[in-house]
């Protein structure tokens, strides 16, 4: 039950991601009277979600709901399944709003809040390009992930309707991927396999017209991996049958084409019309517009362009009483689960060691007041003065945010990964069949709880033994 106390400060957190989540999980909720706000009522372990498109992996099983997380706090958790729509930086409220289909008499309302951490990720990164928001797939939520999957077999069922046009076959069957990062790789990756693996069997008169290519605007798809582990992702799409153009920039999308400008090996440049039946748009990031918002309340956040800029310790810059982590938050790290985690971890510390700092000061103010009424035991007050603000000197020393790089790891199809491992002082990059094991059980160790491992590990044996399910929903 959650009854919230007087005397303890209220500790909003937003966002139920990597970031916000960590942080519950580390975070003494005996000290604060804690409130959670987020639209998603569950955590979504995102390094899954591109199996979740194909159905090799169910949505269910990446996800862990958000009560079952809270319930085994040592004090109870208020969570709210709202969107934050404002932070009232001045008035440190916040607004927020049920967005969810059934609606209540009352829709929208404020949260006050002591200290505030803010963890609401970030939104698809469009640059305002023309027909993406309206013809194509994001691949970021839950949801993103079960349209991607509905609308694969859509195409395929079509495809391979009576007497239907041999062009638009074709049409039907181009999967687009505009993106080369990880999220579009690990994408057209799956996506191959699961023709490759079950349409095949399942479908073959429309199997050979499949075809899978992977739009990127840089010379190379996976800038953040080691030249090594690009070179051999390339070499890999290229036997899987999966198209990559580079140096090739979406500028405009059709209901049924893309249109890429083309920069030639002459430096030259030309237009490019690509008809689709799928398309994934995996373009990174952009801010949310509660982001965009707090930032313009902020004078000394107004040269930041891409989130809330924060110092060492994560303190929203020029802001009293915010902090915030992961997608959201400019820290100088690249916008990823790995960081995410660390930082709400290191804030969990922060908040348990703020908490710890209190209760030992006033213990030391009130032995001090005790020094003067009873002076008989002035020598015992005193040593125990002496030990509580040696514990207090530890605890105020608290380091800075360190980010701990572990490495980056990335699925490519056909049962092989890439991995970049940092390993002593150095890297060591990989890539085959072996580092696809490495990266399963690194993400089945990954998995939040126990019960979303066991899901996951069933849900591969059952893909295995009776292939995807290709039931369209
Ligand atoms: P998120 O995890 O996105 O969480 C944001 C939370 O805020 C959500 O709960 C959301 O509902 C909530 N929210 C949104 N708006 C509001 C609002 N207005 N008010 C309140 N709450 C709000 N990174 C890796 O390191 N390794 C990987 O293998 C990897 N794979 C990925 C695969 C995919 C397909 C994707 C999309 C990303 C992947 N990433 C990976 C990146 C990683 O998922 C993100 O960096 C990470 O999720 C960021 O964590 P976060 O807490 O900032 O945001
Ligand atoms: P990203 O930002 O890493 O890559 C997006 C790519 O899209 C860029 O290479 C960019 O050049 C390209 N692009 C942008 N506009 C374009 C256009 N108009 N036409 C063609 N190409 C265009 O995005 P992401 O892959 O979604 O990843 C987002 C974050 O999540 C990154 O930090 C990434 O490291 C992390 N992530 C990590 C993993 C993993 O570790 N396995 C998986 C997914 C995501």
């Amino acid at each position: 039950q959650f009854t919230p106390d007087p005397q303890k400060k209220t500790l909003v957190i937003l966002g139920t991601g990597w970031g916000s989540v960590s942080l519950l999980k580390k975070l003494d909720t005996a000290n604060y009277n804690v409130v959670v706000i987020s639209p998603r009522n569950y955590f979504l372990f995102t390094p899954l979600l591109p199996s979740c498109t194909t159905g090799n992996i169910e949505h269910r099983s990446i996800m862990e709901p958000v009560r079952q997380i809270l319930r085994h706090k040592r004090a109870a958790v208020k969570f709210y399944e709202a969107e934050a729509t404002k932070i009232d930086y001045e008035r440190k409220v916040i607004k927020i709003s049920d967005n969810s289909d059934i609606k209540g008499t009352i829709n929208e309302t404020e949260v006050p809040y002591d200290f505030l951490v803010v963890g609401v990720g970030a939104e698809n990164a469009t640059f305002g390009i023309p027909g993406v928001r309206e013809h194509s797939c994001f691949l970021k939520e839950i949801k993103d992930a079960q349209a991607i999957r509905t609308k694969i077999m859509d195409c395929v069922e079509t495809a391979a309707f009576k007497d239907q046009d041999s062009a638009e076959i074709d049409r039907l069957l181009h999967m687009v991927v505009v993106g080369g990062g990880p999220t579009g790789v690990e994408f057209a990756g799956e996506l191959r396999d699961f023709f490759d693996e079950d349409i095949k069997k399942l479908i073959p008169e429309i199997s050979p017209r499949f075809k899978v290519t992977l739009i990127e605007a840089l010379p190379t798809v996976l800038p953040m991996f080691s030249k090594q582990l690009i070179d051999y992702t390339e070499s890999t799409f290229k036997e899987e049958h999966i198209e990559i153009k580079t140096k090739t920039m979406v500028k405009k999308v059709t209901d049924k084409t893309v249109e890429a400008q083309v920069t030639n090996p002459d430096g030259s440049k030309s237009t490019l019309t690509i008809p689709y039946g799928l398309l994934v748009w995996a373009t990174g990031n952009a801010l949310r517009p509660l982001i965009k918002d707090l930032m313009s309340q902020i004078p000394a956040q107004k040269d930041s362009r891409r989130g809330l800029a924060v110092n060492e310790y994560l303190v929203v810059q020029g802001a009293r009483d915010i902090w915030a982590v992961g997608d959201c938050a400019v820290a100088g790290y690249a916008p990823t689960a790995q960081v995410a985690a660390q930082e709400g971890n290191f804030l969990a510390r922060l908040f348990n060691n703020m908490a710890k700092t209190e209760e030992l000061e006033s213990r030391v103010a009130e032995l001090s007041s005790n020094l003067n009424l009873k002076p008989g035991n002035v020598a015992e007050i005193t040593a125990e003065i002496e030990t509580l603000e040696k514990q207090l000197r530890r605890i105020k020393d608290v380091k800075p945010f360190n980010y701990s790089h572990q490495g980056s790891l990335a699925y490519i199809g056909s049962e092989k990964a890439v991995a970049d491992i940092a390993w002593l002082n150095g890297n060591v990059a990989s890539g085959g069949k072996l580092t696809y094991l490495f990266w399963r059980s690194a993400y089945l160790s990954m998995c939040f709880s126990t019960r979303n491992r066991v899901l996951v590990a069933l849900d591969w044996i059952k893909a295995k033994l009776y292939g995807r399910d290709v039931s369209r929903e």
